[in-house]
């Protein structure tokens, strides 16, 4: 059993905690929002106000956090958790963010005798809650070892991408592959609609064929063919359209400081912001089908 910080108890960080708790973990929960911390109480968690105060007794600090910003904010602000760990503890940061950020804080945490990850995830709050999340891992293969065993009980996959950095580098490979191929699909679906070809046609042809995807087969953004589907009701997230945006937008920025070409990423990119500016950023990002239709 560890004694576990868990920071940023929200709509992933709270259901990953649980499952901590269910697996004999100590783990003390931080958030700014009080809302946040009365969730984890009810479901038998304990609460503690400082984050630095978890950090100074943890052996094990997790976090999930909105962004960079807050990231940077947690690990190397006043009261920070680099500063209060004790050498040796093992960092984990599962939230979506930059590259650089993600190596900024783990080269600080290096400093200081600290193991840092960042471990960021895919599955959303289904998985979460289920616990059978992917971890992408970036790290020493020392850390990662060290964290294999509380990854297990919050995901089912659990890959060591690399040094530091490179877990965010495959998250936003993975969510750039997605944001496109959604779009995709969508325009295919619109095209056979024009073209007198029934949804659920559409869907058992290319389910089986070359054009079959995770969006076709598992998150289809037309009602009917995929029943689990946000596209079943009314694009309920799920994963929001401002969340993919925000990976949209990463993976742009991504490309831009290693000079990639991902002219297809940047026209999602363009896509999903108009498609969020409309009013629909909660909606779920398979949602887009509606905007795209016009
Ligand atoms: P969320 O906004 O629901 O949760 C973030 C939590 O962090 C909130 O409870 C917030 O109060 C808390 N927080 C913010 N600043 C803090 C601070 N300084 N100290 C302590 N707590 C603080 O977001 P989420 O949906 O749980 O997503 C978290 C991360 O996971 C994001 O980076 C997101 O991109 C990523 N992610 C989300 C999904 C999804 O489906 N929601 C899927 C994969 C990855």
């Amino acid at each position: 059993m560890a004694r576990i910080a868990f920071i940023g108890l929200g709509n992933m960080g709270l259901p990953m905690a649980v499952n901590l708790i269910k697996a004999g973990h100590q783990v003390e929960g931080v958030d700014v929002n009080p809302a946040a911390i009365d969730k984890l109480k009810a479901e038998g968690g304990v609460n503690v106000e400082f984050a630095h105060v978890a950090a100074a007794r943890a052996d094990v600090v997790v976090t999930m956090l909105p962004a960079g910003k807050q990231v940077r904010e947690v690990y190397l602000g006043n009261n920070g958790v680099v500063t209060a760990a004790q050498p040796g503890t093992l960092l984990i940061d599962c939230s979506t963010i930059d590259v650089d950020t993600a190596r900024a804080v783990a080269a600080e945490a290096e400093k200081k005798g600290l193991l840092m990850l960042d471990a960021p995830v895919s599955g959303g709050v289904g998985g979460a809650t289920a616990g059978t999340l992917t971890f992408m891992v970036g790290g020493s293969a020392q850390a990662f070892t060290r964290a294999e065993s509380i990854l297990q009980k919050m995901g089912k996959t659990i890959v060591h991408a690399g040094g530091a950095g490179t877990g965010q580098a495959a998250k936003i490979c993975n969510n750039m592959i997605l944001g496109i191929s959604m779009i995709a699909v969508s325009e295919a679906f619109i095209m056979a609609e024009k073209l007198g070809l029934d949804h659920q046609k559409l869907f058992d042809i290319s389910s089986k064929s070359s054009g079959q995807c995770w969006a076709m087969t598992t998150y289809c953004p037309v009602p009917g063919p995929v029943p689990t589907s946000p596209a079943n009701r009314d694009y309920q997230p799920g994963f929001t359209a401002a969340m993919m945006l925000k990976d949209l937008r990463l993976a742009q920025d991504a490309a831009k400081a290693a000079g990639a070409n991902a002219e297809l990423g940047a026209q999602a990119e363009r896509l999903y912001s108009a498609y969020a500016d409309s009013g629909e950023g909660g909606r779920d990002f398979s949602g887009i089908i509606r905007f795209i239709r016009g």
